[in-house]
């Protein structure tokens, strides 16, 4: 009996403390991540077997900078995705119906695609198991013979989950460097047309350094301001 007891006690125990297995975690909800959960389902994943974190499920950088920034496909590239794809191909919203509406042969607004990826955000975490929060710490567990990543999330406070695989599809920064008594215009401001005419003046001398898509645009937005 009292053998029995401690048996109950361990187990329960041990349940307490079980840290959740998925097969597959995907870290980031931006279009890397959204598209990393499209594609295992696609390929046969069971939804229940996905874990999706993000912080906020607002299509990464995308969704919170470049709304405004003229995209550099044209629509059709979008939707012959969306209708290509086993996964999308039945699924709808407004936002859908307005990019397939729109002229096909034109490259639009981001904020057209970041509509779209919304809703399809919204819908995917309708398909798996999703969860609001940031991944603090990934290590390998140590138990070598397992060979899962155990993740550390925010909330609830220090977490733990596991996984057999992860996607990491957290994004990148834009780069800063050492200036000293010059002020920066932070590229996620500059690349917003509206934002940057508040920011500059005809009598400012402006350094755009990179030459590549951002780049073009702020020196095409600084010309029309007349700086
Ligand atoms: C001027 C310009 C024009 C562009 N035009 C186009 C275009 O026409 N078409 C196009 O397809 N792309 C375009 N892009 C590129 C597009 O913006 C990026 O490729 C895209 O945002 C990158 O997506 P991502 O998912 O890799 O990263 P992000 O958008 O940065 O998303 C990363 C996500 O990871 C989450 N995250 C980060 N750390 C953690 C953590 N520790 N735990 C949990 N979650 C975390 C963040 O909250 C975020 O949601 C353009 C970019 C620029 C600058």
């Amino acid at each position: 009996m009292k053998y029995l007891r401690l048996l109950l006690l361990l187990i329960l125990g041990v349940n307490l403390h079980a840290e959740q297995l998925y097969k597959w975690a995907v870290i980031g909800a931006g279009p890397a991540g959204i598209i990393s959960i499209a594609q295992l389902l696609e390929h046969g994943v069971n939804d229940h077997d996905i874990v999706w974190i993000d912080p906020e499920f607002a299509t990464g950088r995308l969704g919170k900078y470049y709304g405004n920034v003229p995209s550099n496909q044209k629509a059709y590239r979008f939707t012959s995705f969306l209708e290509k794809s086993t996964i999308f191909a039945n699924f709808d919203s407004p936002a859908i119906q307005a990019i397939k509406a729109c002229n096909q042969q034109q490259e639009h607004p981001l904020q057209l695609a970041v509509d779209a990826l919304n809703d399809i955000t919204n819908y995917l975490r309708t398909q798996v198991i999703s969860m609001q929060t940031t991944v603090q710490a990934l290590e390998s567990e140590p138990d070598k013979l397992s060979n899962n990543w155990r993740l550390t999330i925010n909330q609830p406070a220090q977490a733990k989950i596991l996984a057999q695989k992860v996607i990491l599809a957290v994004g990148a920064h834009p780069k800063t460097l050492n200036y000293q008594n010059i002020t920066e215009i932070p590229l996620d401001l500059a690349l917003d047309v509206t934002k940057l005419s508040t920011l500059v003046t005809t009598n400012d001398t402006v350094m755009v350094i990179g030459s590549a898509h951002s780049a073009l645009l702020i020196v095409k937005y600084l010309h029309d301001f007349g700086v």
